[in-house]
């Protein structure tokens, strides 16, 4: 099953992500963890997307869709993945789409998490005074927000135009989230949402 999941970055999407991949065994494909793994790593890539991502900022569709392309090419996400954190504009929502079209895996469904902006500045805050992550400053997760209002949000317009997006609501606890996503996976080709009827976001 291919999916793309996406929300506000503190939605609970890394979370929910990696049990949803436990579920279906399909790779979960973190488009900030490949950025990140590179600015660990050190790599040319990695040392341009460092300054951007602790500004709060897109990285630049090239570099992100070269990240992408090769990892979907890998063995492990012939049988599907679930997309993390991509597309983030429309413009990377063109490419993904030329992407799937060409090695021909189709998306199955897009999965918004949506939690009110309060409830994320409050969650990035708390891991930012565990974790100390740089784009976890409440500064950055303001800015953050604020891009995805203005380049995220029409995304998820466009997969809800053409009838492929579900949005759950991420306020609760992990398991009661994961559940309602449970709910709304498409299964033997037919939506388990039926009763989700697809919202098209403010
Ligand atoms: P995330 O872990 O998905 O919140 O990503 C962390 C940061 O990596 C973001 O704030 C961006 O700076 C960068 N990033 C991740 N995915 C993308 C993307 N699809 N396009 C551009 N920048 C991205």
């Amino acid at each position: 099953m291919r999916i793309v999941f996406f929300g506000p970055n503190g939605s609970g999407k890394g979370t929910q992500a990696a049990l949803l991949k436990a579920e279906l065994k399909v790779p979960h494909i973190s488009t900030g963890d490949l950025l990140r793994a590179a600015v660990k790593a050190g790599t040319p890539l990695g040392l341009q997307a460092k300054a951007v991502m602790e500004a709060g900022k897109l990285v630049s569709d090239e570099i992100v869709l070269g990240m992408l392309e090769e990892r979907v090419a890998q063995a492990d996400a012939k049988g599907g993945f679930i997309l993390d954190g991509y597309p983030r504009n429309l413009a990377q929502c063109a490419a993904l789409e030329d992407l799937l079209a060409r090695i021909k895996q189709p998306l199955d469904i897009a999965i918004e998490l949506n939690v009110p902006d309060q409830a994320i500045l409050s969650r990035c805050e708390i891991r930012f005074k565990a974790e100390h992550r740089a784009d976890d400053d409440p500064a950055v997760v303001r800015k953050r927000l604020e891009v995805y209002r203005q380049q995220t949000a029409p995304v998820a317009r466009h997969f809800a135009e053409i009838g492929k997006l579900v949005t759950v609501d991420g306020v609760g606890s992990v398991d009661e989230v994961f559940k309602r996503i449970l709910s709304v996976l498409p299964r033997g080709g037919e939506m388990w949402s039926v009763q989700f009827a697809p919202r098209v976001p403010a």
